[in-house]
């Protein structure tokens, strides 16, 4: 590993906004948290029932007292100890990101919060302002960028090895929402359909932002405008659960982005492709250790994580030797370690070291604008809308 947790500095302090029982995305935060050592979960507000956020946290191992039955009263509690959390992850519903972060910003406490950034554009217009003026790091886990071989990805293109991009295939498919799974007791897929709690956006929302954000990350594009076909196939649901969506770039390359979580036979198949003038990159997220480089003219190259070709950028971000399975878990470590790395250095008053790479308010900023002039366009027959 490249980082012993045996050797590393003292834990920064994390509490944790939802994951509690039951819940899906906590326990993840918290295995990513602690694979590198960099923190210390020591309180909560795992959920709205105080009883239930109680037992979660005792199952944990949380001290009872810092197991709160909700998030204001965790900020103003832990805020005024000495040992008080350094950082907070907020893992709830998209509509309960917006509060929970404020909250926690205003009391001088870092947040790593979960995508979408917001349910609403203006509360995520509002987040960025804040946490430009508390000057706290703000990470937002859009976690497939933590993995190697899209830093690999990443720095191909900004060196040139494509040429200018002309083309850009984007795709985030999954297929267990093919059937009204939310009047069936699902609890992830209940405020995923939920226009007052996901947002304007259903599977855009859910995994489309995702997808929006890779491309951004990789290609380094700056979108202008959308076509969007928003579509909800399963018969009463409210928000779309297809979407169709033609983007236009500054600088004109285009792309297709799909996202579809009625897709059988697809798990996480986010994929990427990209095209430009001199080569084109292909990944998919269920084989991340591997990169086809296709320079025009020239066979095929298969570029593997920590293998021959590997850059800095990947190198500095890779766990275990060429040919072992690394993936979603580590990815997500790495974005804590890069999250640890930016509130170290925050807090001793140094600029966040250059190499560090995490996705941050702005970003999630982007994609709500993205998701917003999509479901703009939707509604409007699909016309061309730039984003506002
Ligand atoms: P979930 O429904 O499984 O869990 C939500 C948790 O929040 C539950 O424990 C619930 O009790 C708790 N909660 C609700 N209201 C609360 C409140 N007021 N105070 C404290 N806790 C509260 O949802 P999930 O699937 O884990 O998704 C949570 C978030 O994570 C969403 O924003 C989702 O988009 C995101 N997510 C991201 C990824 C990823 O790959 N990065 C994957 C899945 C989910």
């Amino acid at each position: 590993l490249s980082t012993d947790p045996m050797t590393a500095p003292r834990p920064i302090r994390l509490g944790m906004v939802g994951g509690g029982q039951g819940a899906f995305i906590g326990a993840v935060h918290r295995i990513a948290a602690r694979l590198d050592g960099e923190f210390a979960l020591v309180a909560g507000a795992f959920s709205s029932d105080a009883e239930r956020s109680a037992a979660s946290g005792a199952e944990i191992g949380i001290d009872p007292a810092r197991a709160y039955a909700d998030f204001g009263a965790m900020a103003e509690a832990e805020a005024e100890r000495d040992d008080g959390i350094e950082a907070v992850a907020i893992v709830t519903p998209n509509h309960l990101h917006f509060s929970p972060a404020k909250t926690f910003l205003e009391s001088g406490i870092h947040v790593i919060c979960e995508k979408p950034l917001t349910a609403k554009l203006e509360d995520a217009l509002e987040l960025q302002r804040v946490a430009a003026a508390t000057g706290r790091v703000f990470v937002l886990t859009h976690n497939y960028t933590g993995y190697p071989v899209i830093r690999q990805a990443r720095a191909m293109v900004a060196a040139g090895e494509l040429g200018p991009l002309r083309v850009v295939q984007v795709e985030y498919a999954q297929d267990w929402l093919t059937e009204a799974v939310e009047t069936a007791g699902s609890k992830q897929a209940e405020w995923r359909v939920d226009p007052d709690k996901a947002g304007a956006g259903g599977a855009l929302g859910d995994i489309g932002s995702h997808a929006f954000n890779l491309l951004t990350f990789v290609t380094g594009l700056t979108l202008d405008s959308v076509a969007a076909d928003l579509s909800a196939f399963v018969p009463g649901r409210r928000l779309d659960d297809n979407d169709h969506l033609l983007l236009r770039f500054t600088g004109g390359a285009k792309g297709m982005l799909w996202a579809s979580q009625i897709a059988p036979g697809h798990e996480n198949g986010l994929r990427l492709r990209v095209y430009g003038e001199k080569g084109g990159l292909e990944w998919a997220q269920e084989n991340p250790n591997q990169l086809w480089f296709t320079p025009f003219g020239e066979p095929k190259r298969l570029i593997t994580r920590g293998g021959a070709t590997t850059v800095p950028a990947a190198q500095r971000v890779t766990r275990v030797p060429a040919g072992h399975p690394e993936g979603y878990l580590e990815g997500f470590a790495t974005i804590y370690r890069e999250a640890a790395s930016a509130i170290r250095a925050v807090a001793e008053g140094r600029p966040i070291p250059p190499d560090v790479m995490f996705p941050t308010v702005e970003d999630g900023v982007e994609a709500m604008r993205f998701i917003d002039a999509a479901v703009r366009s939707s509604s409007d027959d699909s016309r061309w809308t730039k984003l506002g």
